[in-house]
Protein backbone atom coordinates (compact mmCIF):
# COMPACT_ATOMS: atom_id res chain seq x y z
CA UNK A 1 0.00 0.00 0.00
CA UNK A 2 1.49 3.79 -0.86
CA UNK A 3 2.05 5.88 2.43
CA UNK A 4 0.47 8.99 3.10
CA UNK A 5 1.85 10.91 5.62
CA UNK A 6 0.08 14.55 7.31
CA UNK A 7 0.69 16.43 10.24
CA UNK A 8 -1.77 19.15 12.41
CA UNK A 9 -0.62 21.27 14.42
CA UNK A 10 -1.17 21.94 18.57
CA UNK A 11 -1.40 25.66 18.19
CA UNK A 12 -4.51 25.94 19.73
CA UNK A 13 -8.30 24.81 19.20
CA UNK A 14 -9.18 22.70 16.50
CA UNK A 15 -11.39 24.38 14.25
CA UNK A 16 -14.53 23.04 11.59
CA UNK A 17 -11.78 24.22 8.81
CA UNK A 18 -8.84 21.66 10.25
CA UNK A 19 -11.80 18.82 10.35
CA UNK A 20 -13.15 19.08 6.55
CA UNK A 21 -10.21 20.75 4.99
CA UNK A 22 -7.83 17.91 6.40
CA UNK A 23 -8.82 15.28 9.69
CA UNK A 24 -12.16 14.12 7.61
CA UNK A 25 -10.28 13.00 4.42
CA UNK A 26 -7.75 11.64 6.44
CA UNK A 27 -10.37 9.32 7.73
CA UNK A 28 -11.66 8.39 4.70
CA UNK A 29 -8.08 7.59 3.26
CA UNK A 30 -7.15 4.73 6.02
CA UNK A 31 -8.58 2.04 4.14
CA UNK A 32 -6.44 2.55 0.92
CA UNK A 33 -3.27 4.03 2.39
CA UNK A 34 -1.16 2.97 4.67
CA UNK A 35 -1.93 6.28 7.15
CA UNK A 36 0.95 8.40 8.97
CA UNK A 37 -0.59 10.80 11.30
CA UNK A 38 1.20 13.27 13.68
CA UNK A 39 0.57 15.96 16.07
CA UNK A 40 3.47 18.37 14.93
CA UNK A 41 4.44 19.96 18.05
CA UNK A 42 7.81 21.10 17.32
CA UNK A 43 6.08 23.10 14.15
CA UNK A 44 3.90 24.54 16.90
CA UNK A 45 6.98 26.49 18.41
CA UNK A 46 7.67 28.60 15.98
CA UNK A 47 5.20 31.13 17.15
CA UNK A 48 4.85 32.50 20.78
CA UNK A 49 3.18 29.86 22.92
CA UNK A 50 2.17 29.16 26.66
CA UNK A 51 5.24 26.77 27.74
CA UNK A 52 2.27 25.07 30.39
CA UNK A 53 -0.21 24.69 27.86
CA UNK A 54 1.67 22.82 25.23
CA UNK A 55 1.23 19.32 26.67
CA UNK A 56 -2.41 19.98 27.22
CA UNK A 57 -3.08 20.65 23.72
CA UNK A 58 -1.00 18.00 21.72
CA UNK A 59 -3.20 15.59 23.65
CA UNK A 60 -6.36 17.35 22.88
CA UNK A 61 -5.50 17.51 19.37
CA UNK A 62 -4.26 13.53 19.21
CA UNK A 63 -7.74 12.96 21.01
CA UNK A 64 -9.65 14.62 18.63
CA UNK A 65 -7.72 12.55 15.63
CA UNK A 66 -8.95 9.77 17.60
CA UNK A 67 -12.46 10.81 18.62
CA UNK A 68 -12.50 11.63 14.38
CA UNK A 69 -11.69 7.87 13.59
CA UNK A 70 -8.08 7.76 13.70
CA UNK A 71 -7.71 4.66 15.97
CA UNK A 72 -4.58 2.43 15.89
CA UNK A 73 -5.90 -0.46 14.47
CA UNK A 74 -6.37 2.24 11.24
CA UNK A 75 -3.21 4.38 11.55
CA UNK A 76 -0.15 5.39 12.99
CA UNK A 77 -0.81 7.90 14.97
CA UNK A 78 2.23 9.64 16.90
CA UNK A 79 3.64 12.99 17.79
CA UNK A 80 6.89 14.63 16.20
CA UNK A 81 9.23 15.35 18.84
CA UNK A 82 8.69 11.70 19.94
CA UNK A 83 10.61 10.93 16.54
CA UNK A 84 13.61 13.07 16.41
CA UNK A 85 14.55 11.79 13.15
CA UNK A 86 12.20 14.40 11.93
CA UNK A 87 14.13 16.74 12.90
CA UNK A 88 17.53 15.47 12.07
CA UNK A 89 16.66 15.17 8.64
CA UNK A 90 15.32 18.37 8.60
CA UNK A 91 19.24 19.65 9.29
CA UNK A 92 19.98 17.64 6.00
CA UNK A 93 17.49 19.26 3.83
CA UNK A 94 18.36 22.47 5.23
CA UNK A 95 21.78 21.71 3.64
CA UNK A 96 19.89 21.59 0.15
CA UNK A 97 17.25 24.07 0.63
CA UNK A 98 18.46 27.83 -1.17
CA UNK A 99 17.11 30.28 1.57
CA UNK A 100 15.51 32.59 -1.18
CA UNK A 101 12.90 29.86 -1.72
CA UNK A 102 11.81 29.94 1.35
CA UNK A 103 11.83 33.87 2.00
CA UNK A 104 8.87 33.03 -0.91
CA UNK A 105 6.63 31.33 0.73
CA UNK A 106 3.48 32.02 1.50
CA UNK A 107 2.71 31.04 5.25
CA UNK A 108 6.12 32.70 6.06
CA UNK A 109 5.17 35.95 4.84
CA UNK A 110 1.60 36.12 6.36
CA UNK A 111 2.90 34.87 9.60
CA UNK A 112 5.88 37.29 9.36
CA UNK A 113 3.72 40.03 9.20
CA UNK A 114 1.32 38.39 12.63
CA UNK A 115 3.88 37.88 14.61
CA UNK A 116 6.33 40.66 13.51
CA UNK A 117 8.43 40.97 16.79
CA UNK A 118 9.22 37.47 16.54
CA UNK A 119 10.23 36.35 13.05
CA UNK A 120 12.31 33.28 13.97
CA UNK A 121 14.63 30.85 11.67
CA UNK A 122 12.61 28.20 12.85
CA UNK A 123 9.39 29.84 10.97
CA UNK A 124 11.29 30.41 7.90
CA UNK A 125 12.47 26.88 8.07
CA UNK A 126 8.78 25.58 8.66
CA UNK A 127 8.79 24.24 5.04
CA UNK A 128 11.66 22.17 5.30
CA UNK A 129 10.76 20.81 8.60
CA UNK A 130 7.34 19.97 6.63
CA UNK A 131 9.58 18.11 4.08
CA UNK A 132 11.57 15.88 6.89
CA UNK A 133 7.96 14.88 8.43
CA UNK A 134 6.57 13.52 5.06
CA UNK A 135 9.95 12.48 3.12
CA UNK A 136 11.34 10.23 6.48
CA UNK A 137 8.45 8.30 5.55
CA UNK A 138 8.85 8.00 1.89
CA UNK A 139 5.12 9.14 2.00
CA UNK A 140 4.12 9.99 -1.55
CA UNK A 141 0.94 11.56 -0.65
CA UNK A 142 0.10 14.14 1.68
CA UNK A 143 -3.64 15.34 2.46
CA UNK A 144 -3.98 18.71 3.05
CA UNK A 145 -6.21 22.08 2.77
CA UNK A 146 -5.69 24.11 0.74
CA UNK A 147 -2.52 26.57 2.37
CA UNK A 148 -0.37 23.77 2.55
CA UNK A 149 -0.55 22.72 -1.22
CA UNK A 150 2.71 25.36 -1.63
CA UNK A 151 4.21 23.44 1.21
CA UNK A 152 3.97 19.89 -0.01
CA UNK A 153 5.03 21.33 -3.77
CA UNK A 154 8.15 22.63 -2.14
CA UNK A 155 8.39 18.92 -0.78
CA UNK A 156 8.36 17.87 -4.10
CA UNK A 157 11.86 20.09 -5.14
CA UNK A 158 13.45 19.06 -1.96
CA UNK A 159 13.12 15.76 -2.62
CA UNK A 160 13.92 16.61 -6.52
CA UNK A 161 17.51 18.60 -5.09
CA UNK A 162 18.15 15.51 -2.49
CA UNK A 163 17.73 13.18 -4.95
CA UNK A 164 20.24 14.96 -7.58
CA UNK A 165 23.00 15.58 -5.20
CA UNK A 166 23.09 12.34 -3.81
CA UNK A 167 21.32 9.49 -5.60
CA UNK A 168 17.67 8.54 -5.76
CA UNK A 169 16.07 8.16 -2.02
CA UNK A 170 12.92 9.94 -1.84
CA UNK A 171 9.50 9.62 -3.90
CA UNK A 172 7.99 13.34 -4.69
CA UNK A 173 5.22 13.61 -2.89
CA UNK A 174 1.64 14.45 -4.09
CA UNK A 175 -1.16 16.91 -2.63
CA UNK A 176 -4.85 15.27 -2.05
CA UNK A 177 -7.10 17.88 -1.11
CA UNK A 178 -10.69 17.36 0.22
CA UNK A 179 -13.69 18.35 -1.21
CA UNK A 180 -13.88 21.31 1.34
CA UNK A 181 -9.73 22.53 1.21
CA UNK A 182 -10.60 26.41 2.07
CA UNK A 183 -12.77 26.99 5.31
CA UNK A 184 -12.62 30.77 5.45
CA UNK A 185 -12.87 32.36 9.32
CA UNK A 186 -16.27 34.02 10.59
CA UNK A 187 -15.01 37.10 9.31
CA UNK A 188 -15.25 35.97 5.70
CA UNK A 189 -12.06 37.25 4.95
CA UNK A 190 -9.09 35.37 6.65
CA UNK A 191 -8.76 31.57 6.00
CA UNK A 192 -10.14 30.02 9.29
CA UNK A 193 -7.05 29.74 11.47
CA UNK A 194 -6.20 27.98 15.15
CA UNK A 195 -3.75 31.50 15.38
CA UNK A 196 -6.33 33.81 14.60
CA UNK A 197 -9.55 34.65 16.63
CA UNK A 198 -11.57 33.71 13.46
CA UNK A 199 -12.21 30.31 14.57
CA UNK A 200 -15.55 27.99 15.22
CA UNK A 201 -13.97 25.25 17.58
CA UNK A 202 -14.59 21.58 17.27
CA UNK A 203 -14.85 21.04 21.00
CA UNK A 204 -16.98 23.97 21.04
CA UNK A 205 -21.02 24.00 23.12
CA UNK A 206 -23.82 24.26 20.54
CA UNK A 207 -24.33 27.46 22.48
CA UNK A 208 -20.65 28.88 21.52
CA UNK A 209 -21.03 27.47 18.07
CA UNK A 210 -24.20 28.89 17.07
CA UNK A 211 -23.93 32.49 18.57
CA UNK A 212 -20.37 32.23 16.19
CA UNK A 213 -22.32 31.25 13.29
CA UNK A 214 -25.56 33.63 13.63
CA UNK A 215 -22.66 36.92 13.64
CA UNK A 216 -20.34 35.09 10.71
CA UNK A 217 -20.37 36.94 7.49
CA UNK A 218 -21.88 36.42 4.91
CA UNK A 219 -22.61 37.15 1.16
CA UNK A 220 -21.46 40.83 1.40
CA UNK A 221 -24.05 41.77 -1.45
CA UNK A 222 -27.32 40.92 0.92
CA UNK A 223 -27.42 43.68 3.05
CA UNK A 224 -31.58 43.18 3.26
CA UNK A 225 -33.29 40.36 3.26
CA UNK A 226 -35.09 40.94 0.03
CA UNK A 227 -31.60 41.44 -1.11
CA UNK A 228 -30.94 38.06 -3.85
CA UNK A 229 -27.98 36.31 -2.41
CA UNK A 230 -24.84 34.78 -4.42
CA UNK A 231 -24.23 31.23 -2.62
CA UNK A 232 -20.69 31.55 -4.56
CA UNK A 233 -19.27 34.10 -2.82
CA UNK A 234 -20.64 33.45 0.69
CA UNK A 235 -18.41 31.54 3.51
CA UNK A 236 -21.56 30.00 5.11
CA UNK A 237 -22.79 28.38 1.44
CA UNK A 238 -19.21 26.39 1.94
CA UNK A 239 -19.18 25.64 5.15
CA UNK A 240 -23.05 24.24 3.74
CA UNK A 241 -21.13 22.51 0.90
CA UNK A 242 -18.76 20.63 3.88
CA UNK A 243 -21.79 19.51 6.45
CA UNK A 244 -25.00 19.33 4.07
CA UNK A 245 -26.65 17.19 1.92
CA UNK A 246 -26.94 17.57 -1.71
CA UNK A 247 -30.51 18.28 -2.03
CA UNK A 248 -30.22 20.97 1.26
CA UNK A 249 -27.41 22.15 -0.82
CA UNK A 250 -29.37 23.46 -3.77
CA UNK A 251 -32.30 24.11 -1.33
CA UNK A 252 -30.21 26.48 0.36
CA UNK A 253 -29.08 27.77 -3.14
CA UNK A 254 -32.31 28.85 -4.32
CA UNK A 255 -33.46 30.36 -1.53
CA UNK A 256 -30.50 32.33 -1.42
CA UNK A 257 -30.28 33.45 -4.70
CA UNK A 258 -34.24 33.83 -4.87
CA UNK A 259 -34.19 36.07 -1.20
CA UNK A 260 -36.15 32.99 -0.44
CA UNK A 261 -34.78 33.12 3.23
CA UNK A 262 -33.05 35.16 5.41
CA UNK A 263 -29.37 34.58 6.34
CA UNK A 264 -30.19 32.94 9.40
CA UNK A 265 -32.32 30.60 8.40
CA UNK A 266 -30.03 29.33 6.28
CA UNK A 267 -27.77 29.15 9.06
CA UNK A 268 -30.13 27.38 11.62
CA UNK A 269 -29.93 24.73 8.45
CA UNK A 270 -26.10 24.76 8.45
CA UNK A 271 -25.81 24.49 12.35
CA UNK A 272 -28.36 21.62 12.56
CA UNK A 273 -26.59 18.96 10.10
CA UNK A 274 -22.84 20.68 11.57
CA UNK A 275 -23.58 19.48 15.10
CA UNK A 276 -25.22 16.54 13.82
CA UNK A 277 -21.72 15.38 12.61
CA UNK A 278 -19.69 16.94 15.47
CA UNK A 279 -22.32 16.32 18.13
CA UNK A 280 -21.05 12.76 18.21
CA UNK A 281 -17.00 13.64 17.77
CA UNK A 282 -17.36 15.55 20.68
CA UNK A 283 -19.26 12.90 23.17
CA UNK A 284 -16.26 9.77 22.28
CA UNK A 285 -13.69 13.16 23.18
CA UNK A 286 -15.66 13.22 26.55
CA UNK A 287 -15.60 8.85 26.54
CA UNK A 288 -11.75 9.05 25.78
CA UNK A 289 -10.83 11.15 28.66
CA UNK A 290 -12.64 9.00 31.21
CA UNK A 291 -9.64 6.83 30.55
CA UNK A 292 -6.24 8.86 30.28
CA UNK A 293 -4.12 5.76 30.08
CA UNK A 294 -5.57 5.01 26.64
CA UNK A 295 -3.98 8.00 24.83
CA UNK A 296 -0.56 7.32 26.47
CA UNK A 297 -0.57 3.89 25.08
CA UNK A 298 -1.59 5.08 21.47
CA UNK A 299 1.26 7.57 21.18
CA UNK A 300 3.32 4.95 22.48
CA UNK A 301 2.71 2.66 20.29
CA UNK A 302 2.39 4.93 17.52
CA UNK A 303 6.17 6.37 17.95
CA UNK A 304 7.44 3.11 18.03
CA UNK A 305 5.97 1.70 14.60
CA UNK A 306 7.51 5.53 13.11
CA UNK A 307 10.48 5.58 14.74
CA UNK A 308 11.00 1.80 13.09
CA UNK A 309 10.58 3.33 9.36
CA UNK A 310 12.08 6.45 10.41
CA UNK A 311 15.62 5.17 11.46
CA UNK A 312 15.94 2.91 8.79
CA UNK A 313 15.73 5.74 6.34
CA UNK A 314 18.25 8.26 8.71
CA UNK A 315 20.37 5.63 8.17
CA UNK A 316 20.23 5.02 4.23
CA UNK A 317 20.25 8.95 4.32
CA UNK A 318 23.48 8.89 6.23
CA UNK A 319 25.27 6.34 4.19
CA UNK A 320 24.32 8.66 1.22
CA UNK A 321 25.52 12.43 2.68
CA UNK A 322 28.95 10.52 3.49
CA UNK A 323 28.71 9.97 7.77
CA UNK A 324 27.39 6.98 8.47
CA UNK A 325 29.57 5.84 11.30
CA UNK A 326 30.15 2.00 10.83
CA UNK A 327 33.76 2.74 9.70
CA UNK A 328 34.16 3.68 13.18
CA UNK A 329 33.59 -0.02 15.09
CA UNK A 330 35.69 -1.60 12.54
CA UNK A 331 38.90 -0.22 13.84
P1 LIG B 1 -2.27 27.73 12.57
O1 LIG B 1 -3.12 28.96 12.50
O2 LIG B 1 -1.56 27.57 13.88
O3 LIG B 1 -1.36 27.56 11.37
P2 LIG B 1 -4.21 26.05 11.30
O4 LIG B 1 -5.61 26.26 11.67
O5 LIG B 1 -3.73 26.60 10.00
O6 LIG B 1 -3.30 26.52 12.53
P3 LIG B 1 -2.65 23.65 10.91
O7 LIG B 1 -2.32 22.75 12.06
O8 LIG B 1 -1.61 24.58 10.43
O9 LIG B 1 -3.96 24.47 11.33
O10 LIG B 1 -3.17 22.77 9.70
C1 LIG B 1 -3.68 21.45 9.85
C2 LIG B 1 -4.39 21.03 8.57
O11 LIG B 1 -5.64 21.73 8.45
C3 LIG B 1 -3.61 21.36 7.29
O12 LIG B 1 -3.77 20.29 6.38
C4 LIG B 1 -4.29 22.61 6.77
O13 LIG B 1 -4.16 22.76 5.36
C5 LIG B 1 -5.72 22.34 7.17
N1 LIG B 1 -6.46 23.61 7.35
C6 LIG B 1 -6.15 24.60 8.22
N2 LIG B 1 -7.03 25.59 8.13
C7 LIG B 1 -7.93 25.25 7.18
C8 LIG B 1 -9.09 25.88 6.63
N3 LIG B 1 -9.48 27.08 7.07
N4 LIG B 1 -9.79 25.25 5.66
C9 LIG B 1 -9.39 24.02 5.22
N5 LIG B 1 -8.30 23.37 5.69
C10 LIG B 1 -7.57 23.96 6.66
MG1 LIG C 1 -1.66 26.46 9.54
Amino acid sequence: MDRIFSGIQPSGEIHIGNYVGAIRNWVQLVNRYDCVYCVVDYHAITIEYEVALLQQRILETATILVACGLTPDRCKLFVQSHVPEHTELAWIFNCVTPVGELERMTQFKEKGRQHRHNVNVGLLDYPVLQAADILIYKAGNVPVGEDQVQHVEFSREIARKFNARFGDTFPEPKVILSDAPRILGTDGNAKMSKSLNNAVGLLEPPEAIWEKLRTAATCEHRQRRSDPGHPEHCNIFTMHQAFSKPDQIAFVDHNCRTAGFGCIECKEILFKNMMGEIGPIQSRVKEINQNPQYMVDVLKSGAARCKAIAAEVMDEVREKIGVKSGWMSQR
